[in-house]
């Protein structure tokens, strides 16, 4: 295991949570995806809750204060509402961080769409496209209802406007408290696994080993991810100046909507915990005919964010939409192809698509365009 959790790691923060879904399986993996779990390679996480308390003292000590006055707050805040300020104590539903109402009735058959899910199997991960029910699809537990409706009543109850930087600004922020809230579960859950060896004795509590390490590392992560709203998206909400976060969009028309997508990623290659450029990937259906992508950084990022997405952005067409499927494989974990596309796939397609996705879960690279790859 210490192989796989190496590889490709060092280098790259904040890459797609696949992979730890596809290193850590049961561990490290969504809720959705541990309720779904069979044959687990730690067998006593399997289907039960993860305990949310966290007693790692010993790994808070070696962090500055700062540090461990995060960690109390993620302890204490872990199930509840991340609004900007993390002062809500109220309990978080299962918020969506794609538009339920509208952008996934465009592309649900049946009110279900599918969706790249990864499951132990044979103590292996298996990677594949899964059936998932609309009104499961894409949620996570991150803000509470009160929250949840004030925050993105904007972009909930009207259609998008790509001149709307209130918006826009909201498509993003949910993209990136979706993030957060997913590394900080990673994060605890990889925790309450080192607390799980510890007391098995199969790790020493008070010396390093890989799963302190990767405990370490993923808090790390974690902070990261929440300085990175906090600094860029958390103040600028809360003082309203959209106009901090950019964005570079375009219209998919006079095509079916294929998938809808929110995804966060970084676009360097900082170490965990450092400050680090990133951006908000969002693909949203508007009509039956019509999508919108929205790609959303910071303004002070915009040269680092800009080139990283020059490829999509520089070509038109099927090249375009072919960089962007490209993109998306690569770096996005958190989108939903419609029915009726999937079915258009072979299996062979179907299969370099889900080997491409995990291969970079694992070493966080982005491939050359593979036109054969087109997922819209
Ligand atoms: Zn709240």
């Amino acid at each position: 295991m210490l192989g796989l959790l190496c590889c490709g790691r060092s280098g790259s923060k904040n890459k797609k949570v696949t992979s730890w879904k596809a290193v850590f399986g049961d561990v490290a993996a969504g809720t959705r995806a541990v309720r779904g779990m069979t044959a687990p390679a730690d067998g006593e996480l399997a289907g039960k809750t993860v305990p949310r308390r966290r007693s790692g003292g010993t790994l808070l000590a070696a962090n500055s204060a700062h540090i461990s006055d995060f960690f109390k707050t993620m302890r204490l805040r872990f199930e509840k509402c991340l609004e900007p300020a993390l002062s809500c104590s109220a309990a978080a539903i299962n918020a969506h961080s794609v538009q339920n109402a509208t952008a996934m009735s465009l592309i649900a058959q049946d009110n279900h769409v599918y969706e790249l899910r990864t499951r132990i199997r044979d103590g292996q991960p298996k990677c594949d496209f899964e059936k998932v029910g609309r009104n499961q699809a894409s949620t996570f537990p991150g803000f509470c209802g009160v929250h949840d409706t004030e925050l993105f009543k904007p972009i909930d109850t009207k259609p998008i406007s790509l001149a709307d930087r209130e918006q826009l600004f909201l498509i993003a922020y949910r993209s990136v408290s979706r993030e957060l809230h997913t590394v900080m579960e990673a994060a605890m859950r990889l925790q309450a696994t080192l607390q799980f060896q510890i007391a098995a004795g199969r790790v020493p509590k008070d010396q390093p080993s890989v799963p302190m390490i990767e405990a370490t590392q993923h808090m790390l992560k974690s902070w990261g991810v929440w300085k990175h709203r906090l600094e860029h998206y958390d103040k600028p909400l809360l003082s309203r100046r959209f106009e901090e976060i950019e964005h570079s969009v375009f219209e998919i028309l006079n095509r079916k909507p294929a998938l809808a997508a929110s995804s966060f990623f970084s676009v360097d290659n900082k170490p965990w915990g450092k400050p680090f450029s990133a951006v908000a990937l969002n693909v949203i259906p508007t009509s039956s005919q019509s999508s919108v992508v929205i790609v959303s950084y910071p303004k002070a990022q915009s040269g680092a964010a800009r080139r990283y997405v020059a490829p999509v952005f520089l070509r038109d067409g099927e090249e375009r939409l072919a960089e962007l499927s490209c993109l998306l494989i690569d770096r996005a974990e958190n989108f939903f192809v419609a029915p009726s596309q999937l079915a258009t796939w072979n299996d062979d397609k179907k299969k370099e698509i889900v080997a491409r996705f995990v291969k970079t879960a694992f070493d966080g690279q982005r491939g050359e365009r593979n036109d054969g790859l087109l997922l819209f």
